[in-house]
């Protein structure tokens, strides 16, 4: 199966010139590697100028995709942003439920909603879930998180979604502010690959019970400090789908290298 590897750059570059030129570089490294799914979601005002680059580009496998959105389209929602109009700009992918999301105050209950309307449109949400600090009651945290994360959708729109297992702590690029209550000491690493695979077992097993019949095919991710010297270590095994890349996504050489080693693990 051909890797997915999505470029979430948070809240990144801080120009519209800057991401125009991220985003132009991205296509180019993304351009040489056409049996891997190219995910490239840029902050929300930066997202049809990319969406128009992607579109010149014209590759199949390069896609843009937001990195929040709401359960409604429309209405009194000051300051939301809706999957309908992420749709128009030009996305096809949201990711939900990001940690960093989760810790300005976003719910199980909220990335639920958020999960149910995105698919609505025929977008495909990236749902993120993990633990917070390393050594917690992983398997706990992961079936609340799924369970409620997904409940109430169909099998038939559940095989659409994804789902990146991203351990808080793993994570390198998160802001100084929000580590100071959610999670982690400041220093972070990756998961190690063997962990990863024991953590992405656990979460078939669940997304097993609560969808018999298509549990088993829903891909599952990896993200937390991706970078090119470790990249391989998760992407060689055909149980990791793919990877969420933060800061190394900044980096379009760094990135073009991390797609490389994607390419070699179709
Ligand atoms: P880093 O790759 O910077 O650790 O960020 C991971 C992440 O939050 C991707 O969603």
């Amino acid at each position: 199966m051909p890797k997915i590897v999505i470029a979430n750059w948070k809240l990144n570059p801080a120009t519209h010139q800057e991401a125009k030129s991220l985003c132009s570089a991205t296509i180019v490294e993304a351009t040489k590697h056409a049996n891997v799914t190219t995910v490239i979601c840029p902050p929300f005002l930066m997202l049809s100028g990319c969406a128009a680059l992607v579109a010149e580009a014209a590759n199949e496998h390069i896609k843009i995709g937001a990195q929040n959105d709401f359960w409604e389209n429309s209405g009194a929602y000051t300051g939301e942003t809706s999957p309908q109009l992420l749709k128009d700009s030009g996305a096809s992918y949201v990711l939900i439920g990001h940690s960093e999301r989760r810790a300005l105050g976003e719910t199980d209950e909220m990335v639920n909603k958020k999960v149910i309307a995105t698919l609505a449109v025929g977008l495909i949400p990236v749902v993120f879930v993990g633990e917070k600090e390393k050594g917690e009651a992983r398997q706990d945290i992961l079936i609340d998180q799924l369970s409620q994360d997904l409940a109430g959708i169909s099998s038939e729109d559940v095989k659409k979604l994804l789902v990146v297992y991203e351990p808080v702590w793993a994570i390198s690029s998160h802001s100084p502010v929000l580590r100071q209550g959610f999670g982690g000491h400041g220093v972070s690493s990756a998961d190690s690959p063997e962990s990863t695979l024991e953590a992405i077992k656990i979460m078939r097993e669940i997304l097993i019970k609560i969808f018999p019949e298509v549990g088993v095919d829903i891909p599952i991710l990896y993200g937390g400090s991706v970078n090119p010297e470790n990249a391989a270590g998760f992407l060689s095994h055909p149980e990791i789908s793919g990877a969420v890349v933060g800061s190394a996504s900044l980096d379009s050489e760094k990135f073009g290298k991390i797609l490389q080693v994607s390419s070699q693990f179709d």
